[in-house]
């Protein structure tokens, strides 16, 4: 696997050879391995040896780049790394879509050089500082989170069943507490970016609707609605 200077692991997913070796040059990988130029080699590569960051091009060989971050996002050693999505295919919808297959966030082809490694710092960073931040449990409302298990704690009882993003959409809302959250904001937090359609907020929707199915009849009243404010924990 790739590193840069400061020790991160990096996975390129990109099938032209051209354009993957400008992007690990930009990045300052040197020759070093962590390069792929399929779905496959790179969720097999990536399962074995888990990287901090995946950069993946939308358009590989042998499948769509999307469906790729979405069987990241599933598997539970790659279900908290960054992604980072690269496309041609500006289309509108397609950023949408690839949020919602679980990439962080989404830039437009071509990326010159110093752009692409600001960005790759930027991501890197916020991840450093958040996993500093999340090693101890958080309360808040009289819950506990605890961040690197994704569980909940309610006075005895444990809430365990939550997937990654679900798990985030609860802390950003512990993070506000006692202050409501809307769901443009709670997207920026867990997703990382500008909500960018309206699709996206429905998202949030479906999040906090499963969240609340998971939480069962004792605990669900802890998540409520504000009417015209969004949500918040009571
Ligand atoms: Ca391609």
């Amino acid at each position: 696997m790739a590193l840069n200077h400061s020790g991160e692991r990096i996975l390129v997913v990109e099938d032209d050879p051209v354009f993957r070796g400008a992007m690990i040059d930009a990045l300052g990988l040197g020759g070093r391995a962590g390069e792929a130029s399929t779905a496959a080699e790179a969720f097999t590569m990536a399962i074995r040896d888990v990287p901090d960051l995946v950069i993946v091009d939308l358009g590989l060989p042998d499948g769509d780049g999307a469906e790729l971050c979405r069987r990241l996002r599933n598997h539970e050693n790659t279900a908290g790394i960054s992604i980072v999505v690269l496309t041609g295919d500006t289309s509108e919808g397609r950023d949408a879509a690839c949020l919602d297959a679980g990439a962080d966030s989404y830039l437009a082809k071509p990326v010159k050089g110093p752009r692409l490694r600001s960005y790759v710092r930027a991501l890197l960073r916020r991840r450093s500082m958040m996993s500093r931040r999340k090693s101890r449990p958080m309360r808040a409302a009289g819950l506990e989170f605890h961040y690197k298990s994704k569980v909940m704690r309610l006075g005895e009882k444990n809430y365990a069943e939550f997937s990654p993003r679900e798990f985030e959409v609860l802390y950003a809302l512990a993070l506000s507490h006692p202050d409501p959250m809307g769901r443009g904001e709670i997207y920026r937090r867990v997703w990382g970016l500008e909500p960018p359609s309206d699709d996206s907020l429905r998202t949030v929707e479906v999040h906090i609707s499963r969240i609340r199915e998971k939480l069962g009849p004792r605990a669900r009243e802890k998540l409520a609605t504000v009417p015209g404010r969004g949500y918040r924990l009571v």
